[in-house]
């Protein structure tokens, strides 16, 4: 056991799904020609003001209401200034001591089941910078604004978390939550979503917080857990060498798994933050608040509950069903159309799942819909195919060969069920293997346990696996021990 304890708090930006930028009328589309999403108030040209997007303002309070937020009726632009080539105002637009959701918490649940409450410190409302585009020009840096304006929350937790699991946990918890909500499209190869993780360690008992570092802008959860688990280590190192950690902004590279001190951690003093002439406060009525919230669809978090209580599953099933939307979705079709959740839980774990991971697939994108999937489970209780044959009936689903009825029809899969011919072919197989059949005969209960597997076996080859097992079980117990 380590004498250490790893303390970690999380920074998140979260890109609004807005069609607008956060104050001005360009689209936050992804992927457009590089400044062909830049209208003139991007650019900052003199003489543009912002106008504050409403949508951007209501996605902000939802996902406060939904982690149980303060929400705060009056809140406050304010200038972070620095000088960065893609920001050409010379300041960001953020919010600092007046942000517009307060403190609230989320529950996560962990691997082995046991909840976790991370307390969030506040989420504040910003916009997000451009981008500088340093390997397209030779010697030269492009400056690409298409990104300048999107509306970002950041949302702020206390160091609440104890160990890169809790951490990544509590990621993939916020991730499920606001692409639910829609108040996210959750695509973090596209930046949607980007961790800054706060690292510290202290001795095992000890009150006092050790001094932290903060890598930023992690976009994927492997990555996270990764960079956490190189800094702690890092940290430890230092100490029991009699050093002392310094209090930086570090860099971590996923593909070489190396971090690096980027700058020492700057203060807010140094932006000279003060409150936006350019903007009015945020204030929000009554009204408004409750509209947003009983807009709210359900969460995460009750679907879990739900899933437990109207379906009968496991809570580690549950959590992993309910978890993003997609997959609830496809879930409850299956359930819906099939009748059989535990099936269905089974088999959107288990062969879909695998199938989706080996070909990096989202469910979004599945070959096999929610109506085939359903089929194929019905197949499975009419008996028509065994859980072997159904496999086979799935990988034809997946490869587009048409409907399992089509694939079981045109592959020749249905199950042997029809007892005469089983039975001509149980006393085939006895025939065959008259030695055997004499032996087992012979042998006491537990080796004729053993023994009896053969002679399945020896049926099924001769099925092509398409014997009913129960069917077959019952007839060759008969003619074995007849
Ligand atoms: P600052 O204002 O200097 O950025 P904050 O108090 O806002 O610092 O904290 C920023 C983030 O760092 C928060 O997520 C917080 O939980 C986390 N944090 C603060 N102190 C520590 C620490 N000693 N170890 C780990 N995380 C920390
Ligand atoms: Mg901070």
């Amino acid at each position: 056991m380590s004498a250490w304890e790893t303390v970690i708090g999380l920074e998140i930006h979260v890109q609004l799904a807005t069609k607008t930028k956060i104050f001005s009328a360009a689209s936050t589309a992804f992927g457009a020609e590089p400044n062909s999403h830049a209208s003139l108030v991007d650019l900052a040209l003199p003489g543009t003001l912002p106008v504050l997007n409403r949508e951007a303002v209501n996605m902000a309070v939802k996902f406060g209401l939904a982690v149980g937020a303060e929400i705060n009726r009056r809140s406050v632009f304010e200038r972070k200034n620095y000088f960065y080539p893609d920001l050409p105002k010379g300041y960001q637009t953020t919010q600092l001591a007046e942000p517009i959701v307060g403190t609230g918490s989320m529950e996560v649940v962990l691997d082995d089941g046991s909840r976790k409450t991370v307390r969030i410190h506040h989420a504040h409302l910003e916009e997000d910078a451009g981008k500088s585009l340093h390997e397209d020009f030779h010697g030269m840096t492009g400056i690409d604004l298409n990104r300048a304006g999107t509306p970002l929350i950041e949302v702020v937790t206390e160091p609440d978390m104890r160990s890169a699991e809790e951490a990544v946990a509590f990621a993939r918890a916020l991730h499920s939550l606001v692409t639910a909500i829609g108040v996210c499209d959750g695509d973090m190869s596209q930046g949607s979503l980007r961790f800054d993780v706060n690292v510290s360690v202290r001795r095992k008992g000890e009150e006092k917080l050790g001094t932290r570092t903060e890598t930023k802008n992690l976009n994927s959860f492997r990555f996270m857990e990764m960079a956490i688990r190189k800094e702690v280590e890092r940290q430890i190192d230092i100490l029991e060498d009699g050093g002392s950690i310094t209090q930086e902004t570090r860099l971590f590279n996923g593909d070489t798994g190396v971090s690096r001190a980027m700058r020492s951690k700057e203060d807010a003093n140094d932006y000279r933050y003060f409150p936006c002439p350019d903007l009015l406060p945020v204030m929000l009525s009554e009204e408004q608040i409750i509209e947003l919230k009983n807009s709210l669809p359900e969460l995460p978090a009750q679907r879990l509950v739900r899933f437990v209580e109207q379906f009968g599953l496991s809570d580690y099933d549950a959590r992993i069903l309910s978890s993003d939307l997609a997959t609830s979705d496809y879930f409850e079709a299956v359930v819906k159309l099939s009748g059989d959740a535990k099936l269905a839980a089974n088999w959107i774990m288990g062969e879909l799942a695998a199938k989706l991971n080996a070909e990096e697939k989202a469910i979004a994108a599945c070959p096999v819909s929610a109506e085939h999937l359903a089929e194929l489970i019905a197949r499975l209780k009419d008996n028509t195919i065994s859980s072997k044959i159904a496999k086979q009936v799935f990988e034809g689903c997946w490869n587009g060969e048409g409907s399992p009825d089509q694939i079981i029809e045109a592959r020749g899969l249905k199950q042997v069920s029809d007892s005469g011919a089983l039975q001509k072919m149980v006393d085939q197989i006895i025939a065959d293997n008259a030695a055997q059949a004499e032996a087992y005969r012979a042998a006491d209960e537990g080796k004729r346990k053993k023994m009896f597997g053969f002679f399945v076996g020896q049926a099924m080859k001769a099925s092509q696996g398409k014997a009913n097992p129960q069917q077959l079980n019952e007839l060759l117990q008969k003619a074995l021990e007849g």
